[in-house]
């Protein structure tokens, strides 16, 4: 469908003619004959490039009938295209290098060029944008000139699941150069369907003229029984990640373990982040009466969220109680309420930012799960605990010689 320009849009204008302007048949002077107009969003702004299109003049020349369009328009946008090349390749860049949702690149788009373009229409950009860049990344003459100082070949494969319900793709990379060569999603892990692209991978090392000196894989039967076919006497290694990951499987067990119990013991955090919330909202009424409890001072000075807001979570069972992976402690609440009251007015908004601030950071440390055998995740949500509660303490500690600090 073609594309509904606002009401009163004005284009900036480009006039692209034909470079050279003599026949190629007769070499006689080419006439202007029509004009072609195409409008198109570039990061200008609302563009109209018009097209001089030339036709040699004399009725008896074999060209008669061609008409020759300026070559320049390509290096603009590809014909018919709504958007031009800089939109297309920083809609690109933005997905691919930066992981940007089409959401968040129809905004970008809106608001930094005030291009008004649909989510399909970026989506379906992104799909051009990728076929353009695996047509690159596997072109012959280029994997050429990348492989020409590499002597030999070590190639894997994997199954991905980049979503959870979608088929599982098959990733095969060469890591001596460090690239993905191809990948492919397979319906099956038959061996008939995984040996194609085994079979792919020799035509591509065929085509480079390098050995293969060993391929790499978590060993999965149809692996293996392909790889034997199709690379005779070429090593095939278990995957590092794949057998340290084996090989640790009692300590992650483990170490899931233990993560289930840090997140049992650090709670409340959407408790304290309501009362800074209802504290602002009292504050900014004019007419309450500011409230003299101690609490609610302690709330708003204190850098040390947790401990402040402990007299008010009585309800909970002993949220905040010192533990091996615990951040918080509850011992601190009296200096904290102590200096509440002078700075009042100044600091409250201040405060609350620290308090949100810290369960915010604690909320990233808690559903956070990436890590590997050698990175195991609940050591690290250990090891930033730690972190977040020595920050507490460097602060309560400030507090105590009477100096507020900020985080
Ligand atoms: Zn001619």
């Amino acid at each position: 469908m073609a594309y509904r320009w606002p009401a009163g849009t004005t284009c900036k204008r480009i006039a692209l003619a034909v470079e050279d302007r003599s026949c190629p048949v007769c070499d006689r002077a080419l006439h202007v004959g029509d004009h072609r107009y195409h409008a198109l969003w570039t990061f200008e702004g609302p563009t109209q490039v018009v097209n001089r299109l030339v036709r040699c003049p004399d009725p008896s020349c074999q060209s008669r009938g061609r008409t020759f369009s300026p070559e320049a328009a390509c290096s603009i946008s590809m014909p018919r295209w709504g958007i031009g090349w800089d939109v297309l390749c920083g809609l690109g860049h933005r997905r691919l290098a930066r992981h940007g949702s089409v959401p968040q690149l129809r905004l970008a788009l809106q608001d930094t060029h005030q291009i008004a373009w649909s989510d399909d229409a970026i989506a379906h950009s992104i799909g051009v944008y990728q076929t353009l860049l695996a047509a690159r990344q596997q072109d012959p003459d280029r994997l050429a000139e990348a492989y020409r100082d590499i002597e030999s070949l070590v190639l894997t494969i994997d199954g991905l699941q980049p979503e959870k319900g979608h088929e599982t793709l098959y990733v095969v990379r060469e890591l001596k150069s460090k690239r993905v060569w191809f990948a492919e999603p397979l319906l099956s892990s038959a061996e008939p369907e995984v040996r194609r692209l085994i079979v792919l991978a020799r035509q591509w090392a065929e085509r480079l003229a390098k050995p293969v000196r060993a391929w790499m894989s978590d060993k999965q039967d149809a692996f293996v029984k392909a790889i034997a076919t199709e690379f005779p006497g070429i090593p095939h290694r278990y995957c590092q990640n794949h057998f340290v990951r084996d090989l640790a499987k009692p300590v992650l067990d483990m170490d899931s373990q233990a993560k289930v119990t840090m997140r049992s013991k650090v709670r409340g955090l959407r408790a304290i982040e309501r009362r800074v919330l209802a504290e602002r909202r009292q504050a900014a009424a004019p007419e309450s009466p500011p409230p003299p409890a101690a609490p609610q001072g302690a709330a708003r000075s204190t850098a040390a969220p947790p401990a402040s807001a402990t007299p008010a979570q009585a309800a909970t069972p002993a949220p905040y109680a010192s533990s091996a992976g615990g951040v918080l402690h509850t011992d601190s609440a009296p200096e904290a309420t102590s200096l509440a009251t002078a700075e009042e007015p100044e600091i409250e908004d201040e405060a609350g930012e620290v308090v949100l601030g810290y369960c915010a950071a604690v909320r990233g440390i808690l559903n956070h799960s990436q890590g590997g055998p050698l990175h195991p995740p609940g050591l690290r949500m250990s090891e930033a605990l730690q972190d977040v509660r020595d920050s507490l303490d460097r602060n309560l500690g400030a507090k105590k010689g009477g100096r507020p600090s900020r985080c």
